[in-house]
This record gives C-alpha cells, structure tokens and sequence, in this order.
C-alpha cells in the first residue's frame, strides 16, 4: 500500500485522486475482508508485545471531511484490540482556554507514552483545516504552522514516536449519499448537523487546505497516506496493512523470561505442601 504514501517532492493533485479507487483488489471484496480479519488479529498481537516491551509510542492521526470514515476505521482496527495501551483522542471546537494557548498545547499531552498506540481522531491539522477555510486566524498566522507542525512532529519523532497519518478521500457524491443513509435511518440521525450541510458548501476549499496539508506536511519522519475511502472495505484494508506493516517493522520482542521460573514454581509447589503439613 505503499502507493498512497504522499511524496512531498511529487505534490498529489486530490481532484486526480480516484475515492472509488480500489487498487489490486477489484472484484475481489471477500477476500479482502479475510486478508483485513489477518491484519486484526495480526494487530491485536503486535500490539500486545507494544504494551509488554514498554518502548515503542505510536501515534495514529486520522483526518477525513465529514462522513470521511475515522469513527469506523477506528472501530474495525481495534475490533480484537486488548483496550490496554490503546488510547483515542478527540479534538472538537477548542474550548475558551484551548483558544487561550497556542494550538500545540492541548495536543501535546494525548501524544502516546511508550508501550502505547494512540489514534487521533481529528488532530492539530485542524488548525489549517477548518482554520484556514473559516478564517479563524489571518492567512499570515496559519501559513506558518505547516513549518511549525513539521518541527512538532520531528521532535516527536526523533524523541521515539513513530507517526503515521491517514487522510480518508471520499467524494462529493459519496458525502450526499452517506448525510442521505444519516438522515434516513433513525439510529444514525445523531451523528447529524445541520451544520454539516453549511460545510458541504465548502467542499472545494476544504479540499485546497487537505492538498496543502498533504504536500507540505508528509515528512519522511512523519508520512501522510491519502487512502480512496468511498469503499469501506478496502479503506480499512489499506490503513490496517500500513499500520501492521510499520508495527512489524519495529522489530518489538516481549521482554527477557525471567532467568528462574523454577524458585517461583517451585515456591507454589510447596505452598500446596506446607498447608498439608
Ligand atoms: P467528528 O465530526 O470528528 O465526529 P464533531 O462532530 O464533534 O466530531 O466535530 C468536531 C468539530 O470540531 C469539527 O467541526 C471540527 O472542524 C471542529 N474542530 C476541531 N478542531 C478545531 C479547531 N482547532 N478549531 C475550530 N474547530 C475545530
């Protein structure tokens, strides 16, 4: 899947980016679905030995327009995931004193900890997202956070966290027929907004601020993925072999068996033994 890694120095054009891409596995959605059930299971255990070994921090952001997928690739990466070690953050409308402090400072503390993944669902790069298309600050103040985000995630990076961040491409088309699917079944009006709609007017600008995000800001330290996610299927196929082929490399081991389990066992033996006595 190494394909929809963005290549700062080859810029990517989304308008050229098929969503309905589905890449080797045309015709093929069943066994995808087997291949994703290996990537789980796959996923689950690498992360066990993550959480056993305490080293590696892994940080997971996912960036999508509305009705873009990050809930539910969330959901089906982390289906057969001991919850121990994993951690979501979620950033929503800043709060008054996020508003206060610089846009790195509620970020920051949810990065992982060694021994822990964490998935961003949303991230700092709403600060030249929704920022730049609302025009909550000046053009002058957001155009040099891409250089500071880069500097941000090399400090991450070169202090032991690996970085990988997925941007879910739907289209136009495919956003109206999932707000439709919202609307239309009771048990998912919830994650309606009318606000939502207001947005969907904004779907050119918001697409210009993602190509801006996506060329300035894929690092070799830190990559983008810019995965075609009209098909849900092969959306999560892609981020979870990106994710399990990274975790793999790695090389994680479970820490050394302690040199004596024998004295231990042998003192449990004996517990048996005494209370006999
Ligand atoms: P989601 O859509 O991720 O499921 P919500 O419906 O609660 O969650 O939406 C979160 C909202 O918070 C989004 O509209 C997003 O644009 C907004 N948001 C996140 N970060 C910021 C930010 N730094 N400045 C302004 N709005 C933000």
């Amino acid at each position: 899947m190494q394909c929809y890694k963005v290549d700062p120095e080859k810029p990517i054009k989304l308008k050229k980016l098929d969503a309905n891409d589905l890449g080797n596995w045309e015709g093929k959605k069943k066994d995808a679905r087997k291949t994703f059930a290996g990537l789980q299971k796959e996923l689950a255990e690498l992360q066990e030995v993550l959480y056993a070994e305490q080293k590696q921090k892994v940080l997971i952001i996912l960036q999508a327009m509305d009705t873009g997928g990050k809930d539910g690739t969330t959901r089906s990466l982390l289906e057969k995931v001991n919850p121990q070690g994993v951690k979501l953050a979620n950033f929503k409308v800043p709060t008054p004193i996020e508003l206060a402090h610089d846009y790195l400072w509620r970020v920051h503390p949810k990065v992982p900890a060694k021994g822990e993944i964490v998935f961003f669902n949303r991230s700092h790069y709403e600060d030249v997202l929704v920022v730049r298309v609302h025009e909550l600050v000046s053009k002058e103040v957001w155009k040099k956070r891409y250089e500071q985000i880069n500097a941000f995630e090399k400090m991450l990076a070169e202090e032991g966290t690996t970085i990988l961040k997925f941007y879910l491409h739907i289209d136009l088309e495919e956003q109206k027929q999932r707000f439709i699917e919202r609307l239309t079944d009771p048990k998912k009006q919830w994650k309606f907004n009318p606000g939502d709609l207001e947005e969907r007017k904004l779907w050119d600008s918001y697409q210009a601020a993602y190509q801006d995000v996506l060329n300035k800001t894929s690092t070799p330290w830190a990559p983008w993925y810019a995965i075609p996610a009209n098909r849900n299927w092969y959306r999560n196929l892609c981020v979870g072999s990106v994710i399990v082929d990274t975790l793999k490399s790695l090389k994680m081991k479970y820490p050394e068996p302690i040199s004596d389990p024998e004295t231990y066992l042998q003192a449990l033996e004996n517990e048996g033994k005494e209370k006999q006595e």
